[in-house]
């Protein structure tokens, strides 16, 4: 809720000076606009925050830039050195003097002067330039990576869609090998939303060896049990040109779905999990005959030579 101000007691006259640049004018005249006076203490209510003025291609200091941009006077006020008018350096020296204290006018504040004097010296203006030109350049730099990166992600989105393809017809079709490798990709890596990410093959997390792993995770996505999702960053693909996808993809930096995970809103919600809740295969900790689920369509007189693994994690291995 908006707070209700005194008027102000006072008179604040503002005088552009005519040397300064609009730019600048204007942000010493924002530096001085003036809301009201506080209620309970009595000082200024500005209507800008300093932080707020974009005076810092100026000047350091925003008082220094309002300095050699305007002359606020308060005029009922007068400089205790001089006798004069007074001329504010800054917005601390209105509220200093309205709480009594002896505050000297710009001419007697030779530092205040210097620094608006420096300002708008010609090598205040070339450093300015400079500084501008610096900032565009990133301006247009950064401009030109976000134009990329929504490029690349369209490309991403279009070669890797989320299709409503079947999981079922996939299972059906997917060796065994594909299968166990799926498991062994979901188990080791886990899935965060249904995205299943980051695959490291350089750990025995997956497979007994780097070796073995790289199998297991190729045969699956082969398969297509594991497929690529579209929100894999920009970064975890080769680029042959700028939004031209190449061939190759980063694994460990690519996330992957199970294609009925990311279906469960679409019909074949009602084909059968990838993998069934409560399964038991791996076991943690140690080397266990694997416990094949029934729609691996194995029966237990007919497990595969592989009927071992070493899980690398000793708890939370339940799916
Ligand atoms: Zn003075």
């Amino acid at each position: 809720m908006a707070r209700t101000l005194d008027p102000p007691d006072f008179e604040l006259s503002i005088e552009l000076n005519p040397d300064a640049p609009a730019e600048l004018q204007g942000i010493g005249t924002s530096y001085w606009e003036l809301d009201g006076l506080d209620p309970e203490t009595g000082d200024p209510v500005w209507t800008h925050r300093t932080r707020d003025l974009d005076f810092k291609v100026w000047s350091g200091t925003a008082h220094y830039a309002a300095a050699a941009a305007v002359t606020a006077t308060v005029l009922e006020y007068f400089c205790t050195s001089c006798g004069g008018e007074l001329t504010l350096t800054s917005r601390q020296a209105l509220t200093h003097v309205r709480q009594g204290k002896n505050i000297d006018c710009r001419s007697c504040s030779a530092a205040v002067e210097d620094q608006a004097a420096k300002v708008l010296s010609p090598k205040a203006s070339k450093e300015r330039a400079r500084r501008l030109s610096e900032q565009e350049s990133v301006r247009l730099a950064e401009e030109e990576k976000r134009k990329l990166e929504l490029g690349r992600r369209e490309a991403i989105v279009e070669r890797y869609p989320v299709e409503n393809s079947s999981s079922e017809h996939l299972i059906d079709q997917a060796s065994i090998l594909a299968k166990v490798g799926a498991l062994a990709v979901l188990h080791a890596v886990g899935d965060s939303g249904g995205l299943i990410y980051p695959i490291d093959f350089n750990d025995d997390s997956i497979g007994p060896d780097q070796s073995i792993s790289s199998e297991l995770f190729m045969a699956a996505w082969n398969a297509n049990l594991l497929q690529i999702h579209p929100t894999s960053p920009s970064g975890a693909f080769v680029w042959e040109e700028d939004v031209k996808l190449g061939g190759g993809v980063y694994i460990h930096k690519a996330r992957f779905f199970l294609p009925e995970r990311a279906l469960s809103n679409s019909a074949s919600r009602s084909s059968p999990p990838l993998f069934v809740p409560g399964s038991t295969w791996p076991v943690c900790g140690r080397r266990n005959a694997l416990n094949w689920p029934s729609w691996l369509g194995v029966s237990s007189r007919r497990k595969p030579a592989v009927t071992s693994f070493i899980c690398s994690a000793n708890t939370g291995c339940r799916i």
